[in-house]
């Protein structure tokens, strides 16, 4: 059974930059032993993954004989698309695996019940430390009512940290084309990022998903003083928010949202989790990142540590974890923390 679910996550992953704030979902039926059709939920509001696997068997599967896997609880209520537990009652399965059940408490376990009165052998939790961290994003959202920080930046040898990921990745420097794409599949598979107003001034960043497929991310600044610069590349193009102390309008995809200043942050966490932002990415500065840190708001980082020494510069964040996995990416290497 632990194999036929490694399957439903690698299928899932697919769907890493398409399809928040939805899970990551695949699913397989498995006849006679054999895996006769998979699939995987692809892009935000398209069809579920056992939609997709159910309506790719050809016609001498018989579903009733089958075995359906799938990394997370099929859901029992109506959402965009009719419940995925309605079809596979109605087809019949002989038996549903499922990895993780759904981390909404109003949920949880309907699906597998519904399943289970059905007449359908149901098996749950089968490699559910994987499932749950596959989908850590939705998960902790869901049960923590709060957005899923992600840190990333990028530090010289001797521990400062570039401006703007470009700087270190600019010019002769290094070449740095895997970094690159690692840096943007990170922002194709957050919903926001978010860098401070000194980051967004001195460096002018686009913002954007360019080095490989995936969706343009909400922006957010965070500007205490209101000190943003009109003319900056990323107000050009798509949905922007200012986190400020000063104003509260909105304008042409601009949003200014007025915060307290002694309850910044809190208010500032709450405000996207009611907006519905999933999971942010914060791209720096190193203040921005620091006080994330002091403050534990922060569930996952990935330091880039470059070969590089610069003598002077910013000093980078200081995060007092340990590693869970390093990357080597060309001459540098990944840090990767999760906090728990
Ligand atoms: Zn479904």
């Amino acid at each position: 059974m632990q194999a036929y679910m490694s399957q439903c996550i690698e299928l899932a992953k697919r769907g890493s930059a398409f399809v928040a704030p939805n899970p990551m979902v695949g699913c397989i039926v498995v006849y006679n032993e054999k895996v006769v059709s998979e699939g995987h939920h692809e892009f935000f509001g398209g069809p579920h993954a056992e939609v997709v696997a159910i309506n790719s068997l050809t016609k001498d599967i018989d579903p009733r004989q089958s075995e359906l896997y799938v990394n997370l609880e099929p859901c029992a209520h109506h959402g965009k698309t009719p419940p995925c537990a309605d079809l596979i009652i109605e087809k019949g399965f002989k038996k549903v695996v499922i990895g993780s059940l759904d981390p909404n408490p109003e949920v949880a376990g309907k699906g597998a019940d519904k399943l289970r009165a059905a007449g359908i052998e149901v098996v749950i939790n089968i490699l559910q430390k994987e499932c749950e961290h596959l989908n850590r994003k939705f998960y902790f959202f869901h049960t923590n009512k709060l957005p899923y920080i992600c840190l990333k930046w990028a530090e010289t040898k001797d521990g400062f940290i570039g401006r703007h990921i470009a700087d270190l990745y600019s010019g002769k420097q290094i070449s740095g084309e895997e970094s690159k794409e690692f840096v943007h599949q990170l922002r194709a598979e957050h919903m926001a990022l978010m860098i401070g107003a000194r980051t967004a001034n001195l460096d002018n960043p686009k913002l954007t998903v360019r080095h490989v497929k995936g969706r343009d991310p909400l922006k957010l600044i965070v500007s205490r003083n209101n000190t943003v610069e009109s003319s900056l590349r990323l107000l050009k193009e798509g949905q922007t928010w200012i986190f400020n102390t000063l104003s509260a309008e909105e304008v042409n995809g601009l949003r200014f949202v007025k915060l307290n200043r002694h309850t910044f942050l809190e208010e500032m966490l709450e405000y996207l989790h009611k907006q519905g932002v999933q999971s942010v990415l914060v791209e720096g500065g190193s203040q921005l990142a620091q006080s994330l840190i002091d403050h534990g708001y922060w569930n996952e980082c990935y330091r880039i540590c470059s070969p590089l020494e610069w003598k002077k510069g910013v000093p980078a964040p200081e995060i007092k974890a340990r590693e869970t996995e390093i990357i080597e990416l060309g001459s540098d290497k990944v840090l990767h923390y999760l906090n728990r």
